[in-house]
């Protein structure tokens, strides 16, 4: 799995390498030898997670919409932030537990509210009096394999009170935690209504090479098939129910500026037939690496054909660009990279200095 983002000028630039260690696989076969499923009341909060404003209260929003977007936490940074080459991948595009939750509490305080993507491509967002516009959203919500013994979680669950959590593994067993975006945002919005406009949490972004939300829905030659295929389809349900919407981060999670329409048109194709059964339609696409297509590109022709009308890309600058049947929807990617080298600009959202767990990143300050 490799990050990377995309310039304003379209240049594409390599900024990071997840490769799996010769011994993650070795962590992970030891952690899993003996598996037990039990649930931790303390750090496991039941979360009202319809919580938000009336519609009648809210007010129209004139103006570009601010979008930001995550991967899932790092929950243990002394497992992740190593000095192998993954370690140094998690430092600079992935943001701890810690620093999410303080993120998200200065989103509040400084006047954000969540609301849908689609509204916002269509200039319908709608917040609050006083307040301000923001998407949010998660990509690669697919708990990778060389990613899952490295200190993130494994899958997102279901606890007994049916409210989504993600399952960590660990020497002790398995345990259902709130250390994950989703869950974080759930609880956080059960107690901050104001901090959501029409029900709207974020965007689940996922791809299909190893199934969606940490269930390998992919592997359809396993013996218990069915049984993930159903867990991963109440997780999609939970999810949908509570505010949450699913992006297409394409199947395979290659740099699409790099291949033909036909692979294109493949890799679509393997989305549409191995996701969307589970997670639904969507009209929203989450390019790899945030690497999109000239307006007039066949291949956006191709992704509208596929009903993706809404595509994301990366920038530092929040726009709208409206063309060729599409809305093309910048975001900023909020990590150890942009912790470094925006805080100026990430200021109106959140104190750099305040978030950044220094002492995870090992960083003198
Ligand atoms: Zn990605």
């Amino acid at each position: 799995m490799t990050f990377r983002t995309a310039t304003r000028t379209g240049a594409v630039i390599l900024l990071g390498a997840l490769v799996a260690s010769g011994c993650s696989g070795g962590i992970a076969e030891r952690r899993s030898a003996k598996p037990v499923r039990r649930i931790v009341p303390a750090t496991s909060v039941r979360v009202a997670t319809t919580a938000s404003v009336p519609a009648s209260r809210l007010v129209a929003w004139k103006g570009p919409v601010e979008h930001l977007f995550f991967h899932t936490l790092v929950i243990h940074p002394e497992l992740a932030f190593t000095s192998a080459p993954i370690g140094q991948g998690f430092r600079d595009w992935f943001v701890t537990v810690g620093e999410f939750r303080a993120i998200l509490h200065q989103l509040y305080a400084n006047g954000w509210t969540l609301v849908d993507i689609n509204r916002a491509a269509r200039g319908l967002a709608r917040v609050p009096p006083g307040r301000r516009p923001l998407v949010l959203s998660e990509d690669d919500v697919n708990y990778y394999d060389d990613t899952r013994a490295l200190g993130l979680g494994w899958k997102l669950g279901l606890d007994t009170h049916g409210d989504v959590k993600v399952e960590e593994h660990d020497l002790f067993g398995t345990h259902l935690t709130d250390h994950d975006l989703v869950p974080i945002v759930d609880e956080f919005v059960s107690g901050h209504p104001l901090f959501s406009a029409d029900g709207a949490k974020g965007v689940l972004a996922v791809t299909g090479y190893e199934g969606v939300l940490g269930e390998r829905v992919n592997d359809r030659t396993a013996p218990d098939w069915s049984a993930t295929v159903a867990r991963a389809k109440a997780l999609v349900a939970r999810l949908r129910a509570t505010g949450w919407t699913f992006a297409s981060h394409s199947y395979a999670h290659v740099d699409e500026t790099k291949v033909s329409v036909a692979r294109l048109m493949h890799d679509s194709t393997e989305w549409k037939t191995e996701d969307e059964p589970i997670v639904g339609p969507t009209d929203v696409y989450v390019y790899p690496y945030g690497a999109g297509f000239p307006i007039d590109s066949p291949k956006i022709d191709l992704l509208r054909g596929f009903g993706f009308t809404v595509l994301c890309d990366i920038d530092v600058v929040p726009r709208l660009t409206v063309g060729n049947g599409v809305t093309v929807m910048t975001r900023r990617h909020i990590d150890g990279v942009s912790f470094a080298d925006q805080p100026t600009a990430l200021a109106k959202f959140f104190d750099v200095s305040t978030v950044e767990d220094y002492a995870a990143r090992g960083i003198m300050h």
